[in-house]
């Protein structure tokens, strides 16, 4: 039996990179230097995050291989699924607060959607987010907070704080509908907090008010 690992594939240190760009985008924005955030999201926008992203769950990746190897997992009819398939506003600042602006699995930043939709608006051009994955800004993509159900909904888990933890968009969506154990992942623990700097760039919607 193989040791269980933390998530379905270790970060790559552009993410990190990525992140470092993103946060002092913010800072140049917030003291009005527009053409340097832009110069700078439009940096953070790396191919080697596409490249990490597409390798989990794009084509030929590890979710394909999940599906290929372990089949499609059944799921429960949808008259048998809890109601809420996901958090409401109060659910979802109650697990950022537990969890952090870290994806529990695979420890790289997050970013909700509120900022990108926000930052999208001042620099559409830098900050890309058409309709296919490879017309969105690959950082943004990775980093993209989710509300995962450690259950998956579909198969019966409850949206609650018990059954949810924050993660990024790859490793919920190369997880999908399979159980942490059934693809040799380990629980997170989630009463660890991971302390850190990054704050999700936050500061842009609360310096708004
Ligand atoms: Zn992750």
């Amino acid at each position: 039996m193989n040791e269980l690992k933390k998530c379905l594939k270790e970060p790559i240190p552009e993410i990190f990179e990525a992140a470092k760009l993103l946060d002092d985008a913010v800072n140049s924005h917030l003291i009005g230097d527009f053409m340097q955030a832009e110069k700078l999201i439009l940096k953070a926008d790396m191919f080697e995050i596409r490249a990490w992203t597409e390798s989990i769950w794009g084509a030929g990746g590890i979710y394909t291989d999940l599906k290929k190897k372990l089949g499609e997992p059944e799921t429960f009819p949808k008259e048998l699924r809890a109601p809420l398939r996901m958090p409401n506003k109060t659910g979802e600042a109650a697990l950022l607060k537990r969890d952090g602006f870290n994806c529990s699995f695979c420890g790289i930043p997050v970013i909700r959607k509120e900022i990108r939709v926000y930052l999208h608006k001042y620099y559409p051009n830098a900050l890309k987010w058409g309709k296919t994955n490879s017309e969105q800004h690959s950082a943004f993509q990775a980093m993209w907070v989710q509300y995962d159900h450690i259950i998956p909904h579909a198969r019966g888990g409850e949206t609650n704080l018990e059954n949810m933890l924050i993660t990024c968009a790859p490793c919920n969506y190369g997880r999908m509908n399979f159980l942490v154990a059934e693809i040799g992942i380990s629980m997170p623990n989630l009463n660890k907090i991971i302390s850190n700097e990054w704050d999700g760039l936050e500061r842009l919607l609360n310096k708004k008010k």
